[in-house]
């Protein structure tokens, strides 16, 4: 049913564009195009331009053909991370790889190619439909940007999926919530030889406060992480300003807010025991804190009609469906934020985010296959 040199040959063109984060014009014109030819009504969002990119969001839209029925929403991100630029796609023995400088980019275009091969199946084969909204976004890869730009209010589907993840047959239905941070610290700086009690040291209150924090795994569905601290001028003078940032993850709302809170107080709590009298007068190092909200959790339902779907989808190729949490966000995560209710999909690819990426021909058919009987079955 599947055409599996068409779907090669798909892959194999989409891996050979660059689609570096806001750098996916290429690619975009390409799909604009592809998924016109499938029949579309396509149109290109302003994320591009209020993120300053290339090019925005596509959002295509396959009305009902043979029958009636809710709109189904099937997603995943143009970009890739780098280094992406002249991928060489090489396939040898059924597996796609790079050429070895550069990453594939089958994070996320197998995604992309299987959902075009299971497009083309269904309408060559007149496998009746209720309406499919492709939404294909820019620039997942550095916060989610297109996804969080886009416009829910263009999307009629109430449910989707997202092929963006490892593993075939896998299905994700959890993911945490997550905040960023940015602390600022000033403290006062002073000649380190000769007046070190005329400062405080911005270093000092920031390793006080990282010290003092919980910090890695917290629990089984937590974590915090400080990634970067930059700060200080010179060996002789006491550190005035430091910058340090940071994030926390839960797939619990409630324990995110606790630890978020907890790392801001870590701060707060070293700024006032170092506080000390400068000169007469209490001087008190400051802290600004960032807190940002950089997505919402997604917690699918075990029992939820996507996964029921998926599920049933599976059945009729005789092949069971794992479904699993997973530690990370992504554009399904903001997806479900607006009340799509939406699971990742697993699309075949391995070793993503490394130049080893790599993924097999023959994954990518069974994902092919899945979607064509999931459309079917919508
Ligand atoms: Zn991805």
């Amino acid at each position: 049913m599947i055409n599996s040199e068409r779907l090669t040959a798909e892959f194999a063109r989409l891996a050979a564009m660059a689609s570096p984060s806001l750098g996916e014009g290429e690619i975009a014109r390409y799909l604009l195009e592809r998924f016109r030819q499938l029949g579309a009504e396509v149109v290109m969002d302003d994320a591009g331009e209020r993120a300053g990119g290339e090019c925005g969001n596509l959002i295509a839209r396959f009305p009902a053909a043979g029958r009636d029925g809710e709109p189904l929403m099937l997603s995943a991100h143009m970009d890739t991370v780098e280094p992406c630029a002249g991928v060489e796609p090489l396939l040898r023995d059924g597996v796609f790889t790079s050429a070895g400088e550069t990453v594939l980019g089958a994070d996320d275009k197998a995604g992309i190619a299987e959902l075009i091969e299971a497009l083309e199946v269904v309408r060559e084969q007149g496998i009746p439909r209720g309406p499919v909204e492709v939404v294909i976004t820019i620039a997942e890869e550095v916060g989610l940007l297109g996804a969080k730009l886009l416009d829910p209010q263009v999307l009629k589907a109430r449910r989707g999926l997202a092929l963006d993840t490892s593993g075939v047959d896998l299905v994700i239905h959890k993911a945490p919530c997550a905040n960023k941070m940015r602390f600022e610290v000033v403290g006062r700086e002073a000649h380190a030889g000769i007046a070190p009690e005329k400062g405080i040291s911005a270093i000092e209150v920031a390793a006080r406060a990282i010290a003092a924090m919980h910090l890695g795994r917290l629990d089984e569905e937590s974590t915090a992480n400080i990634g970067s601290i930059e700060g200080g001028q010179a060996t002789n003078i006491v550190a005035k300003r430091v910058v340090v940032e940071g994030e926390a993850r839960s797939h619990d709302p409630a324990k995110l807010a606790r630890q978020t809170a907890h790392m801001v107080a870590c701060f707060e709590g070293a700024a006032r025991d170092l506080a000390r009298e400068i000169g007469g007068e209490l001087v008190v190092p400051e802290i600004r804190s960032e807190v940002i909200s950089d997505y919402p959790r997604m917690a699918v339902d075990l029992q939820a009609p996507i996964i029921r779907l998926v599920e049933a989808a599976a059945s009729r190729l005789d092949r069971t469906i794992e479904v699993r949490a997973a530690g990370g966000g992504s554009d399904a995560n903001i997806f479900n934020g607006h009340g799509i209710e939406t699971v990742i999909l697993g699309t075949g690819m391995t070793n993503v985010h490394s130049v080893d990426e790599s993924v097999r021909v023959e994954d990518m058919v069974r994902v092919a296959e899945l979607l064509v009987e999931i459309i079917r079955e919508a």
